[in-house]
């Protein structure tokens, strides 16, 4: 089959990927320059590697894109970072059972309640009876509300904003199930592992096009596509304009809606309630280390402050690949239509500055330069019963499947479960035809 893929994210690249190996012929439209979608990188002329506009890394049990780094031969590496987390003015260790329990803040009661309770979820097999319980209820009763508060509330608002309190317990043991204290990372980074799949699908006959903003499909007949070139594109031949046998489009559920005037109404308003959140991350290129105790990654508890998650990338991946620069993100989960999203990175720097002069009051004398990152859709809000609200592979439009970022359930979204989704599409078109 000539199947078009729309989106040259993990999904579409690995869609693509598999099924090329199942003998179909591919072809690519990707509205950005580059590969990569969310986990897309830049890389500065001085830098030998690639970074990612926002920070990205994988888990050890990520075994998807393990496997597929490992079939076109990218090397990655493994590191057990720091993570911290801030609480009440001080920066704790907080990555393992241990570090949970010399935690100083809580009482040796609420530490032992909320070791417990995470060992209770990390060692349950089964994730379904979770989904109809509410963690943000469950959670303070079970381990205690002071635990509660001061280490996992502050998660919540921080990541789901104001869905927060909607989010179900099967999110959260997907999040404790699957986090390894070691954590992997492609070598050059995920811009470059992203161009090797490209490379690889390439060399085997399949079509990328970026710069190509696909308007509108249609499946009146034969599958058909239109697009537009964006900038300098190069021109993609007339033919690949329409007559596909399949298109997979791997956008969320609102980007598809928009691009298919054909999808019926009550299918539209069927997954209507699906909501998503945008993310920023400013990110700061410093001469000297942000962090003095080597922290990777901190979760910052403190409902006051306006950044929630501080990630030092080189206290993960060396230093040396990016011109002995320290590169720090500063993150935040927004929606797309507030006023804070809307911010400009100056803007930004000036909201975030007291906040990190607490941390490090000379940051700002070793800063190189700095950059904002936004995407308007980057985190599913998962609800109770999400399972129920998932859209199926198969659209109301003969051959046209659906393969995005909300059928990720019930591990929270990543590249590994991109790559996942390109082989499950993969084998539904399979079965299909
Ligand atoms: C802040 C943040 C941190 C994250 N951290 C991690 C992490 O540490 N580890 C991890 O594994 N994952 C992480 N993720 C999640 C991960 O990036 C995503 O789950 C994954 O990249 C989703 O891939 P996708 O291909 O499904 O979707 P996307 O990456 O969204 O790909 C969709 C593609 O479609 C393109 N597109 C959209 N509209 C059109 C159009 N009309 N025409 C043509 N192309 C179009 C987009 O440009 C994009 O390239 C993070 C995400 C964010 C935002």
């Amino acid at each position: 089959m000539r199947i078009a893929i729309i989106g040259a994210g993990f999904t579409g690249l690995s869609a693509a990927y598999y099924l090329q190996k199942d003998g179909h012929s591919v072809t690519i439209f990707e509205k950005d320059p580059h590969p990569g979608g969310l986990a897309i990188g830049f890389r500065e002329k001085e830098w030998e590697w690639s970074l990612e506009k926002h920070y990205h890394h994988w888990f050890t049990n990520d075994k998807f894109i393990l496997r597929l780094a490992k079939e076109i031969g990218h090397k990655v590496i493994v590191r057990r970072p720091k993570t911290s987390v801030y609480v009440d003015g001080k920066i704790y260790q907080f990555d393992s059972p241990l570090k949970v329990l010399l935690f100083p803040k809580l009482s040796i009661i609420d530490r032992l309640r909320m070791g417990f309770v995470i060992s209770l979820l990390r060692y349950n097999p089964i994730w379904k009876p979770l989904e109809k319980i509410n963690a943000t209820k469950f959670l303070p009763k079970a381990m205690g509300q002071r635990g509660y508060k001061m280490i996992w509330e502050p998660l919540f608002k921080n990541k789901f904003g104001p869905y927060a309190s909607d989010i179900s317990l099967a999110w959260f043991w997907a999040r404790i199930v699957k986090r390894t204290p070691s954590l992997a990372y492609p070598q050059g980074g995920f811009l470059e592992f992203a161009n090797h799949i490209v490379k690889v699908i390439e060399k085997r006959g399949g079509k990328v096009y970026f710069n190509t903003d696909v308007v509108e499909l249609s499946s009146n007949g034969k599958p058909s596509i239109k697009f537009k070139k964006i900038g300098n594109a190069q021109k993609a031949p007339e033919l690949e304009i329409g007559n596909y046998d399949a298109i997979v489009v791997t956008l969320p559920s609102f980007l598809f809606f928009k691009i298919a005037p054909e999808l019926p109404q009550d299918y539209k308003q069927k997954f209507a309630k699906l909501r998503g959140l945008g993310a920023t991350n400013l990110m700061l290129r410093l001469r000297k280390p942000f962090f003095n105790d080597g922290t990777y990654w901190l979760n910052v508890c403190d409902e006051t402050s306006p950044v929630m998650a501080i990630v030092e990338h080189t206290n993960f991946m060396d230093k040396k690949y990016y011109n002995n620069e320290h590169l720090l993100y500063l993150g935040n989960y927004l929606p797309a239509d507030s006023k804070r999203f809307s911010l400009e990175k100056e803007e930004v720097l000036k909201l975030l500055d007291p906040f990190l002069q607490k941390i490090n009051p000379n940051y700002r004398k070793s800063l190189i330069d700095y950059a904002l990152f936004k995407v308007s859709f980057a985190q599913p809000v998962i609800p109770t019963n999400y399972s129920k609200m998932i859209p199926p592979f198969k659209t109301p439009l003969p051959n046209v499947y659906l393969s995005n970022i909300e059928q990720v359930y019930p591990w929270d979204r990543g590249t590994n479960y991109a790559v996942e989704l390109g082989e499950e599409i993969t084998d539904y078109i399979l079965n299909e035809n």
